[in-house]
């Protein structure tokens, strides 16, 4: 009798822990399966790929690299007993959508919505050194971004146009009223530290995950609208984070998530971009520059190119 007992409280007990990972997508993935689903040999315990197209993961960590690129997960790779597990809301939001097999059905670009972090009276981040403002240096990017975008063909949307503060709402409001297939903000970073620097972007936290800031939890944050693209962010994250680095050499700090207000509501694909520490010497020094502002909006406009190539009605 007790020996039954056990057994149907064992039973009821991975009921729930399997009803549990089931409702909360609580899945755990062997690394080896999803290089085997995706055509790609194991080159290491922790990484799979080719030569040039490598997935790197960290055990115990949410660092995972795409051809070299800072691309943190979710929740923590796990090692156990050799081999690596990933959690299954990683692998659909940020594995599976830079597998190159993988198609993004989505329509072309055709609208841009350029948004000019900060303006009016709130000035966003301050050189020390030169009084060089946040606000004056975001508008100078957008309109450089936006002569590119539109030799190409693309039509350009601004969410200010002038030195005006703009409420984040808003922002994302004149996006959709105008029906804009993107949405790029630009921004400048600043940190208690002088030391910190590079460059990071920011996509809307996909559904169900904590934001980069946060500690890995499931069902963090509610869903938004935008989380309609979670898979498309990341890939717009990478086409964009790989052409910074790859440009201006600065440090990649990674395509890191958060639930911006300016990201929550769009109905379209959106990143935030961080171009650079203005608390950071020599970092300033080259954003005070306007050939290194050109190399910013180039960059960041090739990415929108690769993004967009990768796209198929
Ligand atoms: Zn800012």
């Amino acid at each position: 009798m007790r020996k039954i007992k056990h057994l149907i409280f064992t039973s009821v007990i991975w009921g729930i822990v399997i009803c549990c990972g089931l409702t909360c997508g609580a899945e755990e993935i062997p690394l080896i399966k999803i290089a085997k689903i995706s055509g790609f040999q194991m080159l290491s315990a922790n990484s799979f790929g080719t030569k040039s197209i490598v997935f790197a993961f960290k055990d115990n960590s949410r660092i995972f690299t795409f051809k070299k690129v800072l691309m943190p997960l979710g929740f923590p790779a796990i090692k156990r007993y050799g081999r690596y597990y990933i959690d299954s809301s990683d692998y659909r939001y940020h594995i599976q959508p830079l597998l190159p097999m993988t198609k993004h059905h989505h329509k072309k670009l055709k609208i841009i919505a350029l948004d000019a972090g900060h303006g009016g009276e709130d000035n966003g981040a301050t050189a020390q050194w030169d009084k060089l403002q946040e606000k004056f240096l975001t508008m100078d990017v957008c309109l450089r971004l936006a002569k590119l975008l539109e030799k190409k063909g693309y039509k350009v949307v601004f969410t200010r146009s002038q030195d005006k503060k703009v409420p984040l709402p808003e922002r994302t409001q004149i996006a959709n009223r105008a029906k804009a297939d993107l949405f790029v903000s630009i921004h400048f970073n600043s940190a208690p530290s002088a030391s910190a620097s590079g460059i990071e972007t920011f996509t809307l936290t996909p559904s169900t995950q904590a934001s980069s800031y946060q500690t890995a939890s499931r069902n963090a944050h509610e869903n938004f609208v935008g989380n309609a693209f979670d898979s498309l962010n990341i890939v717009l994250g990478y086409c964009l984070q790989s052409s910074l680095t790859a440009r201006t050499l600065a440090i990649d700090r990674g395509v890191k998530h958060s639930t911006f207000v300016v990201l929550r509501d769009l109905k379209c694909p959106g990143i935030l971009v961080e171009c650079g520490f203005l608390s950071n010497r020599e970092e300033c020094k080259k954003i005070a520059s306007s050939a290194y502002r050109d190399t910013l909006a180039q960059s960041i406009f090739d990415g929108i190119v690769k993004f967009d190539s990768l796209l198929s009605d």
